[in-house]
């Protein structure tokens, strides 16, 4: 079977790294991308072009793709080639929409509102709906911490310009941040792998800790998720984000793709996100994940990816963009140790290195 993948960057390049037996084409318009040295045939396209997109659907059997921001109405034409959905993307692309869609599925979340100008927020304070600090957000776009605003005053929100749409957040003391990645096959398999704890730098993901076999996630919710991807009929590897207080889960946001917080289970299980996701799209058997050791993963940023190291167990993982841009994800590690004081003196020793040669 043949696989297109939309995006040329780290997320394809390590879908086409699990999978050599599986062939790949990819639609993206550099020429220097995450792709070009794995051998693979690259259309230099851009995503939204309906030509080039035929072209991908006239090669392969399947399409995916590695971001969200698509233009879903072109992806229409394709509809049943697209997999995980175009349903399940479009809403995940709307943060307004997914948080109602969540809701709706009987998801905890964080008080919310839509925003398109100032006068709905002045409203919402002035009638108590909402009090300082809260978060905007731009409803399509934003990533890592882009087109986020912590609004801590009137001046704040007075400063912002409302020429797209919001969503308004109460802004959440957390616990910690956790994700759900779990894959369906389209042989009705539904298979979770083990909940990391996040942590974010301002907005950034900057490391994903998983220290325990035992899930983090309950019956219930689990429920709720199976029910999700068989209603929605979504196909693949796909993650859901929460927050976390006193064990409580709070939806808040949900990715129709593999992600950052599954980049551990590539050296810390038995079977990787990027590996299930292919074999699920392709219609084969996935494999139930299982954490083999406990593993750290840590965001490689900037400069960060120019720091070299040699330790056992450590895995380092460079996505080969041509510059490296300051708070950009450029790569990643992965520490892997069963023993979780070894585990923690190396990443001791790593972050070291790390801040020595960048400061
Ligand atoms: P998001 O793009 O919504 O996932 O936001 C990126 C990161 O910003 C999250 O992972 C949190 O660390 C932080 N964040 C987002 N929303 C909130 C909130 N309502 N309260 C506190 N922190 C938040």
């Amino acid at each position: 079977m043949r696989v297109g993948i939309i995006g040329g960057g780290q997320l394809a390049r390590m879908l086409i790294l699990s999978s050599p037996d599986t062939e790949f084409i990819v639609l993206e318009p550099k020429i220097d991308n995450s792709c070009s040295d794995l051998g693979v045939v690259i259309l230099n396209y851009d995503y939204n072009d309906k030509e080039a997109l035929r072209k991908l659907s006239s090669l392969v059997d399947v399409i995916t793709y590695e971001f969200e921001n698509i233009d879903d109405g072109v992806l229409n034409e394709f509809k049943s080639k697209i997999k995980p959905g175009i349903d399940f993307l479009k809403v995940s692309k709307n943060r307004f929409k997914e948080k109602v869609f969540a809701k709706d599925y009987g998801l905890k979340t964080l008080l919310f509102y839509p925003i398109n100008s100032q006068d709905q927020i002045k409203d919402l304070i002035f009638y108590k709906k909402i009090d300082y600090p809260f978060i905007l957000k731009v409803n399509s776009g934003g990533y890592d911490g882009k087109g986020q605003y912590i609004i801590k005053s009137k001046e704040d929100y007075l400063k912002i310009k409302y020429n797209v749409s919001y969503l308004l957040e109460e802004f959440f003391n957390f616990d910690y941040e956790t994700s759900v990645l779990v894959t369906r096959s389209t042989l009705k398999q539904i298979y979770f792998f083990p909940t990391p704890i996040n942590y974010h730098e301002n907005g950034i993901l900057k490391k994903s800790l998983v220290l325990a076999k035992k899930n983090l996630i309950n019956s219930k919710l689990k429920k709720i998720i199976k029910k999700i991807l068989i209603k929605e009929n979504i196909i693949g590897t796909v993650a859901f984000e929460f927050f976390v207080k006193n064990k409580e889960l709070y939806f808040n946001e949900m990715a129709p793709r593999v992600h950052n917080t599954g980049h551990y289970s590539l050296d810390g299980c038995n079977v990787s996100q990027f590996r299930n996701h292919i074999l699920a799209i392709t219609s084969r058997k996935i494999i139930k994940p299982k954490l083999l050791k406990k593993t750290i993963m840590y965001n490689l940023l900037g400069n960060e990816i120019n720091t070299s190291f040699i330790l056992n167990n450590v895995y380092r993982y460079d996505y080969k963009k041509k510059e490296p841009l300051q708070k950009r994800k450029m790569g990643h590690i992965n520490i892997s140790d069963n023993n979780k004081k070894n585990l923690i003196k190396k990443f001791n020793e790593i972050k070291k290195f790390l801040e020595e040669e960048n400061v």
